[in-house]
């Protein structure tokens, strides 16, 4: 039997059942339910239980289960079955803490595998006869794909036509030089899989020209299946933030353990220095508590939950991130790259200006349309991929808006494009790429090959040897190039973009599809220049005085001309006194040391290659701000790749580009950019308030207790085994309220003036510039009131109550002071009063203060559960001294916000 590549195209279709109309509808969909999806395996999920039981792997939580264990079995060889609750009760609240874990885990997965599909790779698909973009995964074999530069091929096909279609496949070969395709049948037996030219293959990339292609296998049948067995990468990746925070709690866990340590000791000592046997048991369980309260454990999640939380949201502002760890870095943005055409401008384009040889005119006022003038407007029509349709009697064009304005020169003019297209069929082109900024297409005219070159005026200059002036040709001088260039500056001053059309005419003999691009751009007759008008998008000059509020430097990088390009960064307020606009020439002719020198100047780059690019991302880089950079090329995938945070356009990109992305926006906007930095920076903000919360009231139940092993024994020497807080009290106001209450902080809404400041610095670490000292005084306060609040208790309570009534008003105040704590971490110097309500903190608020509530209202929960007073061993002072105590923090943080925001004015 044949192999695929030994088949001609007529047979290959006959083979798969298809045809150059694609498949019908129907048929796509019975292949796709017989052969199934087009996708790689992915890594099965694990199941429910497992992933349950994955939750008690951490080390914290070990050590809570063999508490809860020797509780049991100490209450049970002791035959004291109340005092089995205890052990209950830890492994009922470890068991709602991992159902916990697990319901955010599964949240914010269910968020990112959303915002992927969203980024999921689509391609365009022949089906009953009409082109349609589809998702690669409902590719089927026999569909027939159309391929153009910066396409993933998105299943391994055959290839059945080829226009300069080049593919790079390095991703499967190693090879880094771009494979040129052909449609022609390869006559070998044993052909390597590189050298397979009429084959495409999936994951690789269409880097040149266009094509059409038929599918012959997809998924795991693919070349890049069969050496893949499982490729998608399934591990979510963990964000700078988080390894910090996991690498914090290691080490709190090993300062926990010494403190362990001690604590038990003391205990254990006064108590034999007392002569009263020790309570082992009591003894072991606070300090395990204790480890518990110095560990975050719920850290790490908190912040996953407040990124895939934040990722959702920004999709809502039309950005889609790729990446957690992108979402981190996207607030600390310093530097936004940004493309002019279509991010800074509308790209919609309208030619205002035509200009043959000193002959200027406006397309407004333009009478007649004749001569070297209509051969300007056909060539227009001619080297030109816009798609074009008649419906209801109006032109439907799909295209490149720079593209279309040229059709509609000629629908304005009074012609009909379909008819100039029809004459002069096209048998040959080269298509346009950002590198030589020209496009050439041949067309039979008046039996000669005529080839039709538009471009950068400056480059098809460059390569022109005569022009046409009033219907003849004459040879170029430097004298005619001038008056060229300064038209095309004088447009170009006027913010236009400014085309050069030109030719160059081949006897029909010529073998026309074999010539290079050195023959069909070379030697070429200057036809004229057209002028377009691509106005700025009304919203970014805002958005450009936001950044510089925010303190972000946008710079603008196009292929456009200069003076275009200096026009319009001039009237959006991005080049502006002492700033620096270089062209990418000019940026290859300066040393590394120059241009760093002179980078900070340095706003506006026109006439740029994508290598350029990268030079432009490497030098900021380098100073160690962090980098956000557009781009929709295949050539623009390295420098999205090398910026911190690569934007590619979600209308006008290619797949590739989107690939190489972290973000995607979905209105291709410079305005959407600067809304996402503003997100980022409130997500950043929302993180810092959870760990600022959650450190906080660990630091507070520490406090507490050390205090209680030291002050409290100074202060009560007679009292027998001095517990302060029940492990048990701990575990309930470390695992549950403040989980819920760090979730809620989480979704604060953003601060009013998040960009009045400078960017932050990403090497910093986030306790620098105050929040360490916070959390630390915040967290001393709430232990020292906790502490008061026993030692009160203990004074007025009821009659041999003394220890149970301290205990529970200490119980009481460490949970209450954290739940008016929360609200202190919501901002630095802004007073509650002055920001928006926070609906889900209130909520939680409310919830946990029942919840808390409810352990001393229910008498059977406070005395078997948490061994509290119930409320009927409480009297008025006992309210007044829980509420008194607990509000404190509030009030404290609100004057010393006050205090702040005074000395700031
Ligand atoms: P930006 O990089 O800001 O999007 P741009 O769209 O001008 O700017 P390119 O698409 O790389 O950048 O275009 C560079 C130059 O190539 C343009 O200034 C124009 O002179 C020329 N050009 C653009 N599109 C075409 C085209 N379809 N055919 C021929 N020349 C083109």
């Amino acid at each position: 039997m044949k192999k695929i590549y030994q088949l001609s195209t007529d047979e290959i279709l006959k083979e798969l059942g298809t045809s150059n109309q694609g498949l019908s509808t129907e048929e796509a969909s019975k292949r796709l339910s017989t052969n199934g999806k087009n996708k790689l395996d992915e890594a099965k999920k694990r199941h429910f239980i497992l992933r349950f039981l994955d939750q008690f792997k951490d080390f914290m939580v070990i050590v809570l289960l063999v508490a809860a264990a020797i509780s049991f079995i100490a209450a049970i060889l002791e035959n004291k079955m109340t005092e089995t609750f205890e052990g209950v009760l830890i492994l009922a609240i470890v068991v709602i803490n991992a159902l916990l874990g697990l319901m955010q885990e599964a949240k914010a997965e269910k968020a990112l595998e959303s915002i992927k599909k969203m980024s999921a790779p689509h391609a365009t698909v022949i089906r009953d006869g009409k082109e349609v973009v589809l998702d690669v995964e409902d590719i089927v074999v026999g569909d027939i794909i159309v391929l153009q530069a910066g396409d993933y091929i998105p299943a391994d096909v055959r290839i059945i036509q080829s226009v300069n279609l080049k593919a790079d496949e390095s991703a499967l070969t190693g090879e880094p030089v771009p494979v040129e395709k052909i449609t022609d049948a390869i006559h070998k037996d044993e052909v390597p899989l590189g050298d397979r030219v009429n084959l495409g293959f999936m994951s690789t990339v269409v880097t040149y020209g266009r094509g059409l292609a038929v599918v012959t296998s997809v998924g795991m049948q693919t070349e890049i299946g069969k050496i893949a067995e499982m490729l998608s990468n399934t591990e979510t990746e963990e964000t700078p933030l988080q390894k910090s925070i996991a690498q914090l709690g290691k080490t709190l866990a090993i300062i926990a353990f010494i403190i362990v340590g001690v604590i038990f000791a003391i205990q254990i000592i006064t108590a034999l220095v007392k002569g009263v046997s020790p309570d082992w048991l009591e003894a072991f369980m606070s300090s395990v508590a204790l480890a518990v309260a110095a560990i975050p454990e719920g850290l790490p999640a908190i912040i996953t939950i407040v990124l895939s939380l934040g990722m959702t949201n920004l999709v809502k502002q039309r950005a889609i991130m790729r990446t957690l760890p992108a979402v981190e870095t996207l607030g600390s943005t310093s530097i936004i790259c940004s493309d002019k055409t279509g991010t800074l401008t509308q790209n919609v384009m309208t030619i205002t200006d035509t200009y043959l040889y000193q002959q200027n005119d406006k397309v407004s006022d333009l009478k007649s349309v004749e001569g070297s003038l209509k051969k300007l407007v056909d060539f227009g029509v001619l080297c030109n991929d816009t798609k074009v349709r008649v419906k209801d009697d109006k032109f439907l064009k799909i295209g490149d808006p720079t593209e279309i304005a040229l059709t509609d020169l000629a629908i304005n003019t009074g012609f009909n494009p379909l008819d100039i297209l029809a004459n002069f069929p096209r048998v040959h082109e080269l298509p346009f790429d950002s590198n030589r900024k020209l496009m050439t297409t041949v067309h039979e005219i008046d039996g000669k090959f005529v080839s039709i070159t538009k471009g950068a005026p400056d480059i098809v200059l460059s390569r022109s040897v005569s022009y046409e002036v009033n219907g003849h040709v004459e040879t170029i001088n430097d004298k005619v190039s001038n008056v060229y260039l300064t038209e095309n500056n004088n447009m170009a001053d006027r913010a236009l973009r400014v085309l050069a059309v030109a030719y160059k005419v081949f006897d029909k003999n010529t073998d026309i599809t074999k010539l290079l691009h050195t023959e069909l751009e070379n030697d070429l007759t200057m036809l004229g220049l057209v002028g377009m008008i691509d106005p700025a998008r009304p919203e970014v000059k805002d958005a450009i005085v936001e950044t510089k509020r925010a303190g972000i430097t946008t710079i603008m990088i196009t292929g456009d001309h200069k003076n275009t390009a200096v026009a319009i960064a001039t009237e959006l307020g991005i080049l502006e006194n002492g700033h620096l606009a270089i062209t990418g020439k000019e940026l290859d002719q300066m040393s590394d040391e120059e241009f760093d020198a002179k980078l900070s100047q340095i706003r506006v780059y026109a006439r740029v290659s994508p290598e350029n690019k990268v030079r432009i991302v490497t030098a900021w880089k380098k100073t160690g701000l962090i980098v956000a950079m557009t781009g929709d090329g295949v050539n623009d995938a390295p420098s999205i790749k090398k910026a911190d945070i690569g934007i590619a356009m979600g209308i006008t990109g290619t797949e590739v580009a989107k690939g190489a992305a972290d973000m995607i926006l979905t209105d291709d906007n410079f305005a959407t950019i600067v809304g996402a930095v503003s997100e980022g920076r409130a997500i950043f903000a929302n993180i810092k308030k959870a760990i600022h919360f959650l450190l906080s009231c660990n630091i507070g139940e520490i406090v507490t207790i050390l205090l209680g092993v030291t002050l409290g024994l100074a202060l009560f020497p007679n009292v027998e085994n001095l517990v302060i807080l029940s492990a048990v009290q701990i575990l309930w106001v470390n695992l549950v309220t403040d989980s819920f209450m760090a979730i809620a902080i989480g979704l604060d809404p953003k601060e009013p003036d998040i960009m009045n400041y400078p960017p932050r610095d990403n090497s910093k670490s986030i306790f620098a510039d105050g929040l360490g000292f916070r959390i630390g005084w915040q967290g001393i306060m709430i232990g020292s009131l906790t502490f008061a609040a026993f030692f009160i208790g203990y004074n007025i309570a009821p009659a041999d109550h003394e220890l149970i009534h301290a205990q529970t008003l200490t119980f009481m105040v460490l949970s209450i002071s954290q739940l008016f704590h929360s609200f202190n971490v919501r901002s630095e110097k802004y007073s509650i009063f002055q920001l928006k309500p926070n609906k889900y903190l209130i909520m939680a608020f409310f919830g946990c203060l029942a919840l808390q509530l409810v352990t001393v209202f229910v008498p059977a929960i406070a005395e078997n559960v948490f061994k509290v007073d119930d409320v009927h061993y409480w009297r008025f002072i006992d309210w007044m001294v829980v509420i008194g105590l607990s509000i404190t923090p509030l009030v404290v943080v609100e004057i010393q916000k006050l205090i702040k925001r005074f000395l700031n004015k």
